[in-house]
């Protein structure tokens, strides 16, 4: 007999780093997950673990290309996240967050599905205001090389508050701080990967800049409960909401601590701060916190030590 309670769930970016731990998350709450993917940063190995589960199925797909399924819920996290991987490709990046929204939006108006966007604190630029609170508009670059990311990602936001005020979608928009986690990539440049892997093999630890910028780093078990109980909020909370962890290091404490944990020889060197690069980003969660309940538990150094544990087994198997 089907389970009155289980609900049909599209997660699209379902193979990458976020997506992969919401799929696992949704099915052992007892949830039917299609995960769709283009495989452009995400792998199999992703999710290779969950392909024998029969309450999940893949399937490789574009979002910029239309979709019609039906599901009863719609998690779009299908986007490139990293500096690297979307700045590859900048005119496909800007043609997910927007292609892609409005085919979800459009698939969500069809079927009269509730659909979550993973925005960003992106959509903040090199913020004039700390820490950043979902009123604050931001300061952004139209036309320097993170726009398509920034600028995609905002208009997707646009896109998603307009279905809802034309069509009255049920909407739910996450401003998501920076993550980390097993299942990173462990070459999209990110921090918290590239200084794990610098250390774990005994290279330079690459400080962008002085290393004074600061960045804020929510484990990724954290962030996907936040997830979840933005989706089940009463249908007149839209968002946007900020989650990520309100704990901000600098860089170079950043660097210290993954040397310290890794029991590392590698010694720091600076390298010249990118452009563009903000200089500080805290998220203020007061919001999270009335409507979700929701603040992150996991501390830095706890799922730093969970993070390395997975890069160190990754290397150990390359
Ligand atoms: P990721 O690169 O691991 O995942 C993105 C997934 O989307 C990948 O599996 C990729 O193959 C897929 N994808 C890309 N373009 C696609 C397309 N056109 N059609 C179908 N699939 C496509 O990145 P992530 O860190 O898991 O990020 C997931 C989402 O969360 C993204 O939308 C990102 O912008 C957002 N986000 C992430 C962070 C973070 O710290 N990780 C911060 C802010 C926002
Ligand atoms: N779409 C989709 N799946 C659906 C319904 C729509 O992918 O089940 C896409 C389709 O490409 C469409 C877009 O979503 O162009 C926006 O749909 P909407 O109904 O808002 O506008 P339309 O372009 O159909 O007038
Ligand atoms: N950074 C660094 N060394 C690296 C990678 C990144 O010093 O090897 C810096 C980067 O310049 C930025 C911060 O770390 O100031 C966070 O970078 P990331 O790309 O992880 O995230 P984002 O800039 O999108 O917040």
């Amino acid at each position: 007999m089907k389970n009155p309670t289980r609900k049909r769930i599209l997660i699209t970016g379902g193979a990458g780093f976020l997506g992969s731990h919401l799929c696992e998350r949704l099915l052992t709450d007892g949830h039917d997950v299609l995960c769709v993917d283009n495989f452009f940063t995400g792998t199999k190995d992703n999710i290779v673990h969950l392909m024998g589960n029969p309450h999940f199925e893949m399937l490789r797909h574009d979002v910029t290309f239309p979709l019609y399924i039906e599901v009863d819920e719609i998690y779009n996290l299908a986007c490139p996240a990293s500096p690297i991987h979307y700045q590859f490709d900048p005119v496909q990046t800007t043609k997910t967050s927007v292609h892609g929204a409005i085919n979800m939006l459009g698939l969500a108006k069809r079927i009269k599905a509730k659909i979550f966007q993973a925005s960003t604190s992106e959509v903040y630029g090199d913020p004039k205001v700390h820490p950043q609170p979902e009123e604050y508009w931001g300061h952004v670059n139209p036309v320097g090389i993170r726009s398509c990311y920034d600028e995609g990602k905002r208009c997707a936001e646009t896109l998603f508050f307009d279905y809802r005020r034309q069509h009255n979608l049920r909407i739910k928009v996450a401003r998501i701080f920076n993550t980390y986690g097993p299942r990173m990539h462990p070459n999209d440049g990110r921090v918290v990967s590239n200084f794990i892997v610098q250390a774990l093999k005994g290279e330079p630890i690459t400080i962008y800049g002085d290393g004074k910028q600061t960045r804020s780093f929510c484990y990724v078990d954290d962030l996907v409960e936040g997830f979840i109980r933005l989706m089940n909020t009463a249908d007149d909370f839209t968002g946007p909401v900020n989650l990520g962890n309100p704990g901000e290091f600098t860089i170079r404490e950043l660097a210290e601590q993954v040397i310290a944990l890794t029991g590392s020889k590698s010694k720091l060197v600076f390298k010249t701060l990118p452009s563009d690069d903000p200089m500080q980003r805290c998220p203020d969660i007061a919001l999270a916190q009335e409507k979700l309940g929701w603040r992150p538990g996991v501390p830095l150094e706890k799922g730093l030590v969970k993070t390395i544990a997975y890069f160190e087994s990754m290397l150990r198997d390359a």
